[in-house]
């Protein structure tokens, strides 16, 4: 059994003995981050013996690759159990760093402009792999403040393990992130998104949206045909409305796809008076896919027409492009490679 997937309750009533063992253990793993319960040096040594028994502490991640870029953007493969291999990246910026976690390994999604749906599913993720690649990372890289569940997977798809590591990862008794320094993306997975306003209500919500209308939204991210935008933005509303919090639209810039002008004033009729902020991010292109990113100028013009409109608008740093960064493309290299 995991034991870096239960919450200090559930150790407690697993473990029995002291009723403060929950919270001893607990912090070894998700604070001190230990990987062995030998290093548990508090507890009595039988109770250690009879733990390792019974419980492992969580998948030990290998470290099989790290990739570091002139900006300092680091992507790190990992290797979990039954040879899965996981892929996270760190990040740096003005305001500390910052770890984009997979949640899946591949993804059942298919976008179309996306590496690691081009696989399928492999599995979902479990809380504790959650976790292992944030403190595999931080051991090397102390000032992680910020975790946005971004990379490989869609984290809705894998929702109940998704809410346990934001649990586990904020604890008090343990590492004690914010929930408010943590985002989760989506590509609009309507039913979770009013599911994680009711039970998460502090953590940022970004949601995949890519595109002005369904039509060119249908073609790219295929889950949009049964979540169609009129409905995703009365969840993205619900969201603002039950959380107080705004939420992110995420806007990949496709060259002659979803980056017209007219694409622009669409897309600023449709989120004018939201509470939101559109992230537009320079298309990280794919071999073998027929896709470009759209040109510096036209992402600069698309941008003020939504500021013009009174949307709050970034152009996000296009980070780790010379090492693959975009999600799935790496993990790619070694699946094609076994
Ligand atoms: S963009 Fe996200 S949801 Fe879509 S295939 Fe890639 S990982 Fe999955």
């Amino acid at each position: 059994m995991d034991i870096a997937s239960m919450t200090v309750e559930e150790i407690s009533r697993q473990v029995g003995d002291k009723p403060y063992r929950g919270k001893q253990i607990f912090n070894w793993i998700h604070k001190q981050l230990v990987t062995s319960f030998e290093e548990m040096t508090d507890l009595p040594k039988p109770f250690r013996e009879k733990l390792k028994l019974t419980y492992s502490i969580g998948s030990n991640l290998r470290k099989l690759k790290t990739v570091h870029s002139a900006d300092q953007t680091t992507k790190y493969l990992f290797q979990a159990e039954n040879n899965t291999i996981i892929e996270s990246v760190y990040m740096n910026y003005h305001f500390g760093g910052s770890v984009c976690l997979s949640t899946q390994a591949g993804c059942r999604m298919g976008c179309v402009f996306c590496a690691s749906g081009q696989n399928g599913l492999e599995r979902n993720l479990a809380p504790s792999e959650l976790c292992a690649q944030v403190y595999n990372i931080q051991r090397e890289k102390p000032k992680i403040n910020h975790v946005v569940l971004m990379g490989c997977g869609e984290p809705l798809d894998n929702y109940d393990n998704t809410v346990k590591f934001i649990k586990l990862i904020s604890d008090e008794n343990g590492r004690q992130l914010s929930r408010r320094s943590i985002t989760v993306s989506t590509c609009g997975l309507i039913p979770q998104i009013i599911k994680l306003a009711d039970e998460m209500p502090a953590v940022t919500l970004a949601v995949s949206l890519h595109a002005p209308n369904d039509s060119i939204r249908k073609v790219l991210i295929p889950a949009a045909n049964a979540f169609p935008m009129p409905e995703l933005l009365r969840a993205c509303s619900y969201y603002t409305h039950k959380t107080r919090r705004q939420v992110t639209y995420e806007y990949s810039m496709i060259k002659g796809v979803n980056d017209s002008l007219i694409n622009a004033r669409e897309l600023a009729k449709l989120l004018k008076g939201s509470i939101s902020h559109v992230n537009l991010i320079r298309f990280n292109e794919l071999k073998g896919l027929d896709l470009r990113s759209s040109t510096d100028d036209t992402i600069r013009r698309f941008a003020d027409i939504l500021s013009g409109s009174g949307i709050k608008t970034t152009i996000r740093r296009a980070l780790g492009s010379n090492i693959n960064a975009a999600c799935g493309q790496l993990r790619n290299t070694i699946l094609a490679s076994r």
